[in-house]
């Protein structure tokens, strides 16, 4: 999509656990090219926002656009093949596999074909292409001269790193990223910070949700904040910072 279009809205979503309302009405809109950040103290409402966009959890009401498609409800399958990449708060890599062969495994989730199918079925031209394309990843992450180790064996912060190459293998029109600062170390935040900015460079959009409100300030271009389920403010991050409201929602917070 062309810098600048619309390529997801939220609209009007709602989430009911029992009689607790977790998202309440929030609607918001992601274009192409930005990074945008969602924000919010302790129980404000983000991961359930999260789940809802990339289809994890159903909605209780509102809907979901992705490049004007109505994705809620939509097997998260397909959604990934429409080409919406997500990251998990805890690192779902295999550790057994080289990195090469974890990146390898996020091209298929566009491709539609299976793990098993991956594993297989394959033909040789296929397999090698997808060897290829996981090479490629890694290299624009900085790991290109890394590809045979272990993924167990590396540090925290380069694991999400390989995360996020694992996402782009599938060639993402949004990657939505669920708190990838979280326990890293300063200089991995700051890596993780460079790596983001340059896919930016690159084209790719990018919904963080994050907690870390230092780490997304630096980052993004607008933020959304929400508070007890609702959206709260939307802006620029210096005028967010400086909202009253923002102040009080998270000085109000355990953090
Ligand atoms: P955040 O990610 O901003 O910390 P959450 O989305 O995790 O907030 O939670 C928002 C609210 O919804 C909290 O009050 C939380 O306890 C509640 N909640 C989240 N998930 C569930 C669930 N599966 N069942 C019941 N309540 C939930
Ligand atoms: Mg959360």
């Amino acid at each position: 999509p062309v810098r600048g279009t619309r390529i997801l809205s939220v609209e009007g979503a709602v989430k009911r656990f029992g009689g607790l309302v977790a998202v309440n009405d929030v609607s918001f809109e992601v274009n192409a090219g930005e990074i945008i950040g969602l924000i919010g103290p302790n129980g404000a409402g983000k991961s359930t926002m999260f789940n809802l966009l990339t289809c994890t959890a159903p909605m209780t009401a509102g809907k979901v656009r992705f490049l004007d498609r109505d994705i809620a409800g939509l097997p998260q399958r397909e959604v990934a093949r429409l080409g919406l990449a997500r990251t998990f708060q805890h690192v779902k890599l295999r550790p057994q596999m080289t990195l090469l062969d974890n990146v390898a495994l996020g091209a298929y989730a566009r491709t539609g074909a299976g793990v098993l199918k991956a594993g297989l079925r394959l033909d040789r031209a296929e397999e090698q292409q997808v060897l290829q394309e996981a090479q490629r990843q890694l290299a624009r992450i900085g790991l290109g001269d890394r590809s045979h180790e272990l993924a167990g064996s590396l540090p925290l912060g380069t694991q999400r790193i390989l995360e996020i190459a694992r996402a782009l293998a599938a060639d993402p029109v949004l990657l939505v990223l669920d708190e990838p600062a979280a326990g890293l170390r300063r200089k991995e935040k700051m890596a993780l910070g460079e790596l983001l900015r340059k896919l930016r460079e690159e084209g790719v959009t990018i919904l963080i949700v994050e907690h870390d409100m230092d780490f997304v300030m630096k980052l993004v271009d607008r933020l959304v904040v929400m508070n007890f389920g609702s959206k709260l403010v939307e802006g620029v991050p210096a005028a967010v910072r400086a909202d009253e409201r923002v102040q009080a929602a998270y000085l109000g917070s355990v953090v």
